[in-house]
């Protein structure tokens, strides 16, 4: 049902996770999730309602129980995707559901066991086999970024200060709509450097959160790759495509507790779910179709994933249950959830020869540096031919011969270059005829030649290794990254394709003929008797009212959801309402009106921050050369200045120090009329400062500038 030709639906599938010991032992040996794997169906039981209530049933593109595997999840459902991201398209993956429902299990897995390995070491065994196997005329170019997003702030996972660094920001380009600048970025040459990358994130991640399984219950992991592919077009140019890959492991959907918290943990409280929350106005915004507005903007994580909802990128959604009864109304939240992102729908293309591609800043800087290296090398044939007058080079095309060859080359004419000056400095020192002078003249110059030359040599070395290190971080399709040199394991895996495939085909195929047979039952039905024609209406009214009754029971449970989140909501306000109470109790009975005033002022909102930012009493760079222009009155500074100053010029426009400014000035004017008229050591008492200057005058001693004046600290 796509609205146009190159829109197409997310994909979703739904994961049911084995019972656990816990949940067996609680006594809930029967799950309350029945999968119907033919038809990708859920039937979810409700163990609080009479037997007579109707199960509830929802069908998805996939569905996998207790006992699939992790291998089956991934040919059937991801890996079509992945191959979209090698041809060029965006793609996402992300695991929704409760804490503890396998999200994790579904992504990563357990890296070891080859059977339990989950959908981002796939991607990653996928991604570089696909290489390996191209044909040789593609380069390509793999980049991987890993971040997470907890309490609204974002943080890169890769970089080292992981913990002590700032929160990242989101910037938009036109080029490549919503991005996070500044995120690190590492090129990956194998599996082995990106699962590298993939384990040095996944420290991060640890180590900074005091309970891990609080921390991943709570944050969204993103881990980000980017597949550049060069490949000679009809055209005979290299045409680039670009793909992306999300792989989200979201937070767990469960409600957190909002209510009966204060102060910062209801700030904290707040910010938790606001981007689950949002995500989930995203997708009933968009399943919707009829609302205008989708509020993208309303999360740091519908941002980033803005494209994957509803914009270029294939998209596919693994939603996970788990069995047990206590959970029955997470389980049935999720199912709607997942119910209703079937309807979103993408407009994915291929990204074609983007102006941002890595790859062609890559091919031109390696350009660059074969053109210089060539250019030596041409420099030193020239020399060569120049003194023994026979050619140099090998037969063969200057660009396609080796760099290893080159740089033997290189280094054997350095080698005879060294040699020949050695001798021409024997010649020099043996030859009787050469006045002293003259011959440390020669010797010397001879010394300069040959220092020259081995500053040169070591110049082509630098050059030929940078060369190296830059053509080393391109893979070229068709050479062995992974020994793949098994044939029957090829076939295997062509076959387990092949497999996969079908299964998917057929189950679309049941499925549409399940909507079929209701939609012709009427068509078909002929009858021969009065009363033939009334049992079969009399079926025919059972069946449709039993649907009624599900629909009824399911306006029932909306409406009950419904009265809770607002309930919630409330309780939230109610909460911050009273927080704003008591903030505005102490402006009113603490804040004298005019500083008020003058604040509210200078306040500004910062939508892109999200915050409320200070406008600066005086542009930086005016306040500045102002600072620079007086006159310099003590050591190292301008004029005398107080600890208070300088942490003030240390902190920037901090308007905790603005009033230090003032005070200084004030400082600097006594100062200028006490030494005008020479008057002895004075005190001075100054609200608000850190007393600084305090020296004695010494007789005799010409009267310093700090000398003069003593600051004392006013206290209150
Ligand atoms: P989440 O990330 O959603 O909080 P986890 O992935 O950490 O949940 O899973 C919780 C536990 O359940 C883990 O011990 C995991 O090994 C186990 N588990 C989850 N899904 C499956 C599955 N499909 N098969 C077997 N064990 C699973
Ligand atoms: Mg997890």
């Amino acid at each position: 049902m796509s609205k146009n030709k190159s829109s197409e639906s997310v994909k979703v599938v739904v994961r049911c996770r084995p019972l656990n010991r816990k949940e067996e032992s609680n006594g809930s040996a029967e799950g309350i999730v029945q999968m119907d794997l033919r038809l990708g169906q859920v039937v979810l039981r409700n163990p609080r309602a009479p037997p007579s209530e109707p199960l509830k049933t929802f069908t998805f593109d996939a569905v996998y129980d207790a006992n699939s595997k992790q291998r089956d999840l991934y040919d059937e459902s991801v890996r079509p995707l992945i191959d979209s991201v090698l041809a060029g398209f965006n793609g996402t993956i992300f695991a929704y559901g409760q804490t503890g429902t396998g999200k994790t299990y579904t992504m990563q897995g357990a890296w070891l066991d080859p059977e339990k390995r989950g959908v981002i070491p796939n991607a990653f065994d996928h991604i570089f086999t696909h290489i390996s196997r191209s044909q040789s005329d593609k380069q390509y170019l793999v980049r991987a970024s890993y971040l997470e997003i907890y309490r609204e702030e974002i943080r890169d996972l890769l970089d080292p200060n992981h913990g002590s660094a700032k929160a990242l920001e989101l910037r938009e380009s036109p080029e490549t709509g919503v991005y996070v600048r500044d995120l690190t970025s590492c090129v990956c040459k194998s599996v082995k450097e990106i699962e590298e990358v993939m384990n040095v994130g996944n420290q991060a991640r640890a180590v900074g959160a005091t309970d891990m399984n609080e921390h991943s219950s709570r944050s969204h992991a993103l881990f980000l790759i980017t597949v550049e592919c060069s490949q000679p077009g009809p055209d005979g140019r290299k045409h680039i495509r670009v793909g992306r890959l999300n792989l989200v492991d979201l937070a767990g959907s469960e409600r957190q507790a909002k209510t009966g918290v204060r102060g910062e943990r209801l700030k904290e409280a707040a910010k938790i779910n606001l981007s689950l929350s949002a995500l989930g106005n995203v997708i009933s915004a968009l399943a919707d179709g009829r609302s205008g507005h989708v509020p993208y903007r309303d999360s740091k994580l519908t941002r980033l994933l803005q494209d994957s909802l509803g914009g270029n990128a294939r998209t596919v959604m693994v939603a996970t249950l788990g069995p047990a009864p206590q959970h029955y109304d997470e389980t049935l939240t999720t199912l709607r959830y997942a119910n209703r992102a079937k309807n979103i729908q993408n407009q994915p293309r291929v990204n074609e020869d983007p102006k941002d591609a890595l790859l062609r800043e890559f091919q031109r800087e390696i350009a660059r540096l074969r053109a210089q290296l060539n250019h030596r090398k041409g420099r030193s044939k020239h020399k060569k031919e120049d003194m023994d007058g026979e050619g140099w080079e090998r037969d063969g095309d200057e660009d396609t011969e080796g760099d290893d060859e080159v740089e033997k080359e290189a280094r054997e004419y350095v080698k005879q270059e060294e040699q020949r000056l050695e001798r021409e400095k024997e010649a020099i020192r043996e030859d009787r005829f050469l006045l002293a002078e003259e011959k440390q003249r020669l010797l010397g110059e001879k010394e300069r030649m040959m220092g020259d030359l081995r500053k040169e040599q070591e110049a082509t070395e630098q050059l030929t290794a940078k060369y190296k290190a830059m053509e080393s971080k391109l893979l070229v399709g068709g050479k062995n990254i992974i020994d793949h040199t098994n044939e029957q394991q090829k076939m295997l895996e062509i076959k387990r394709q092949e497999i996969a495939e079908q299964t998917r085909k057929e189950r679309e195929m049941q499925q549409q003929m399940l909507v079929q047979d209701e939609e012709t039952l009427e068509l078909r039905e002929t009858f021969t008797s009065l009363q033939q024609e009334v049992e079969a209406k009399t079926k025919k009214l059972k069946k449709l009212y039993a649907k009624l009754q599900c629909i009824k029971a399911e306006i029932q449970d909306v409406n009950d959801e419904h009265v809770r989140s607002r309930q919630e909501l409330e309780q939230t306000q109610n909460e911050l309402t009273r927080e704003l109470k008591f903030k505005y109790l102490i402006i009113e009975n603490f804040i004298p009106p005019e500083e008020k005033n003058k604040i509210m002022n200078r306040l500004t909102f910062d939508p892109e921050e999200d915050q409320w930012k200070f406008q600066p009493l005086v542009p930086a760079e005016r306040s500045f050369s102002q600072m620079k222009k007086r006159p310099a009155s003590a050591v190292g500074y301008k004029r005398p200045i107080s600890q208070y100053a300088r942490v003030a010029i240390a902190m920037g426009p901090h308007s905790r120090y603005r009033v230090g400014g003032t005070m200084e000035m004030f400082h600097w004017i006594v100062h200028r009329r006490w030494s005008a008229t020479k008057v002895p050591q004075r005190t001075v008492h100054l609200p608000r400062t850190e007393p600084v200057v305090s020296e004695s005058l010494a007789p005799g001693k010409p009267h310093s500038p700090l000398a003069i004046i003593s600051i004392t600290h006013f206290s209150t």
